[in-house]
């Protein structure tokens, strides 16, 4: 009998409860009680609604992070909070958030990508793996002790007991757990697997504690193991699950998010009773894994795609897991690939989804019964649930034969695209000159990313125009008013090369998947980026084509209000992509060029109306890098290729920008440079211009704008300040080459701050242009 279970639940809730409840108490406008009973309600529901598995989840509920709540399971707080003396969650979100528990919020947008650009967080916050999903960052001295605070988990545990289900305890494993965390110790570089002996023994008195509690399964989760490790890495594995081994209770070792490779022996030798394998990433890792694993260990199979929102061929799923069913008997376990924290909660909201789309997707809760499924057609046979196979077989035709999914024009100008059509007709050489001659611009031009405040104004008007209470026309209006604002207030500041300011996109990848073809948007589809930060990515279903230019007249009306150069704005092919769910029928990278060509559509639309500054944001580009770096080559190739022909088909006189906003550039300057945008943007403000040590190793040859504005931080940088970074960024790049700009887009701040920091911008400009080089 096959043995059914999930890694996960999203804890945000079908209709973000939590997020409300949060940012309600963050506000001050509800107890810590009433949050913690919303939190108390949701673990309930969701333990319900998974009632029928034979294990569930427990402990993957976090009010804000599970990275960081495993710190303090572990006694693994930062220094800065160990005096707090009040309640845990308080603390928590002082650690996650770097502030009082308590406060007025800014007023959130809907939906905001700017987790890209590090947020607001005073614990370090990254991406966890190669997911939009961030975590708090553990941080380590050679000082740090553990100690065991069980606490949440045990109280956890006693719930989901008088709800009724079969617990299983999830938590991160050791040596993820020193993996994922991060060196902050005084006396600099240092190894943190030091710790491993310190905190096996806290690891080991947990184990206990579930043994003690009757728990006969725990769920250690080591995604680790699908990264390129060294020996010392490695060994910890040995070393920690060697010292695990002796406790009472049974470890299912967890992996996802891609293929073991070279780690996989190593972990089918752990002395542990079981491993998950995602199969969505490495199914062909499970042969090999159910020959090495001990006959006695049960191997977990990822059979459903934990990151995507497609329905799974079941049919086809079952050709493969019943040879594997027949040899493992008892010993198969079926899951979803991960954890589906990663996907939104329940199908059955979408009533505005168009049926026929509808049809082809699963959401977290819509998986949970296709892994029912599956283990009762291996357990019973596919007779016992054909009517559910058939329709299952019907849905994934009726998408694979689709004519909205496959279109042939789309098919065929992808099957054209050679290198020249991602070629500029002249090097940056020949065409900075005649771009200089058409802009006349001054020596340290200034610029902004391309937002501008999104102000009480826009939102009202989105929502009435949403509710049908506004029309196009009106909204329009709407529109247009804040367009004009934006192009004083840049006048009356001096800037440079302005911008319309973005008033009518409420999101930079939405704005324009609701404009391309083979795009659909769900109503609740969301997914939690961190904390109470959710997106909603577009689902991208079939061939993209472009019925209309996208950003056209808004550009050309800003135009017509001002002399000085407007700024077209645009999203690039591979943020648009790795913002998206994305169609799992064809390569990534066939879905990027398709995006890429309605981009390029749109870019010479651009040009023929007359605007010469196009920037093409590509925030998201180094965020798709996949986890081991022996595949990153392949990734940039197609990623710089479908920048090049979205941005390349323009004129030498036409400049082309890009932005990013990274603080990790080293790794990928040459891909970067590839690009052969005539003008980068990128985030240094923070790290003090340290970033741009990437360019002392390699000459980047094109125009650069080191942000000098840090628009995450209410701060308002002084003309000073600016002047100093500009300054050491000219140790390192042409004077000639330098734009000034801020760090980022500016719809999160409010034009109160704006305007000051702007100010001190454009006068560290001038100030610069009379300073000799
Ligand atoms: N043009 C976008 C803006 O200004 C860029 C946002 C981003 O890089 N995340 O908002
Ligand atoms: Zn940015």
């Amino acid at each position: 009998m096959a043995t059914t279970h999930n890694l996960g639940f999203p804890r945000i809730g079908a209709k973000r409860e939590l997020k409300f409840a949060l940012e309600n108490y963050w506000k001050g406008q509800t107890s810590r009680d009433a949050l913690k009973a919303v939190g108390t309600q949701l673990r309930e529901r969701h333990w319900n609604d998974q009632a029928r598995l034979d294990f569930v989840p427990v402990g993957d509920f976090a009010f804000y992070d599970q990275v960081l709540d495993m710190s303090f399971t572990l006694g693994n707080l930062p220094e800065r909070v160990r005096d707090f003396h009040g309640d845990a969650l308080d603390n928590a979100f002082r650690v996650a958030r770097g502030r009082s528990a308590q406060g007025t919020e800014a007023a959130e947008a809907t939906q905001e990508h700017d987790a890209c650009c590090g947020g607001v967080a005073a614990g370090e916050m990254t991406k966890w793996f190669d997911t939009n999903y961030h975590y708090i960052v553990p941080e380590f001295t050679s000082a740090t002790n553990f100690s065991l605070d069980a606490t949440r988990l045990v109280a956890q545990l006693g719930e989901a007991r008088s709800c009724g289900v079969h617990a299983k305890p999830v938590i991160i494993g050791p040596v993820t757990y020193l993996w994922l965390g991060k060196s902050k110790d005084p006396n600099g570089a240092w190894d943190r697997l030091a710790l491993l002996p310190k905190l096996l023994p806290v690891y080991g008195a947990l184990l206990d504690t579930f043994a003690a509690l009757g728990i006969d399964w725990v769920q250690i989760d080591e995604p680790a193991l699908v990264t390129e490790l060294d020996a010392n890495w490695r060994n910890a594995f040995v070393t920690a699950y060697d010292s695990l081994s002796t406790r009472r209770v049974k470890v299912l070792l967890a992996t996802y998010f891609g293929q073991l490779q070279d780690n996989l022996e190593l972990a089918c030798s752990l002395p542990v009773d079981g491993l998950h394998i995602d199969a969505i990433n490495a199914r062909d890792e499970l042969a090999q894994a159910a020959s090495l694993l001990p006959a006695s260990a049960v191997l977990s199979v990822g059979a459903i795609n934990g990151r995507n929102i497609w329905k799974t061929d079941l049919n086809a799923t079952l050709a493969w897991l019943e040879p594997l069913a027949q040899k493992l008997g008892d010993r198969l376990w079926i899951a979803p690939s991960c954890s589906l924290l990663h996907v939104p909660v329940d199908l059955e909201s979408e009533h505005k989804l168009d049926a026929e789309i509808r049809s082809w997707l699963a959401f977290a809760l819509q998986k949970l019964a296709e892994v029912k499924l599956l283990a009762d057609a291996l357990n019973n046979g596919r007779a016992s649930v054909a009517l559910e196979l058939v329709a299952n077989a019907k849905a994934i035709n009726s998408r694979r034969t689709s004519l909205r999914v496959n279109n042939p024009v789309v098919k065929a100008a992808i099957a054209r695209i050679d290198a020249a059509l991602g070629k500029r007709h002249s090097p940056y050489t020949a065409r900075a000159p005649k771009q200089a001659a058409l802009l006349n611009l001054p020596a340290f031009p200034t610029t902004t990313i391309g937002s501008f405040p999104q102000t009480a104004e826009i939102r009202r008007a989105r929502s009435l125009f949403k509710a049908g209470a506004l029309d196009q026309v009106g909204y329009d209006m709407a529109m247009q008013a804040e367009i004009a604002r934006s192009v004083r207030e840049q006048e009356s500041l001096g800037l440079d090369v302005l911008v319309h300011g973005e008033a009518e996109r409420n999101d930079m990848v939405e704005y324009f998947g609701e404009q391309l073809e083979g795009y659909a948007f769900s109503q609740f589809g969301w997914v939690q980026s961190y904390g109470s930060r959710c997106v909603k990515p577009p689902i991208l279903f079939g061939d993209i084509s472009r019925p209309n230019a996208m950003t056209v007249e808004w550009i050309r009306y800003a135009q017509t209000l001002t002399k000085k150069p407007m700024k077209g704005m645009l999203t690039g092919p591979v943020t648009i992509l790795n913002w998206s769910f994305v169609r799992d029928d064809q390569p990534r990278s066939v879905s990027c060029r398709q995006l890429a060509l309605a981009i390029r559509e749109e870019v010479l639309d651009l040009e023929k109306a007359g605007v010469c500054v196009i920037q093409i944001d590509e925030a998201a580009l180094r965020e798709g890098l996949p986890l081991r770096r022996s595949q990153w080559n392949e990734y940039l190739q197609w990623a710089v290729e479908s920048f090049r022909i979205a941005a390349n088909g323009v004129r030498d006189e036409t400049q082309i920008h890009t932005h990013m906003c990274y603080s990790e550039f080293n790794d990928i300057i040459a891909s970067i440079a590839d690009m052969d945008a005539d003008v980068i943007t990128i985030e240094t403000s923070r790290s003090d211009m340290e970033l741009l040590d990437a360019f002392d190793n390699f000459n980047y040859p094109n125009e650069i704008g080191p942000g000098v504005y840090d628009i995450h931080s209410p701060n308002i940088p002084s003309q000073a300040h600016i002047v100093q970074l500009m300054k050491k960024a000219a140790e390192r790049i042409p004077p000639q080459r330098l734009w000034v700009n801020p760090d980022c887009g500016l719809k999160t701040r409010q034009w109160a701050e704006v305007i000051p920091a702007l100010t001190n911008m454009v006068a560290a400009a001038r100030t610069l242009r009379s300073t000799p080089f």
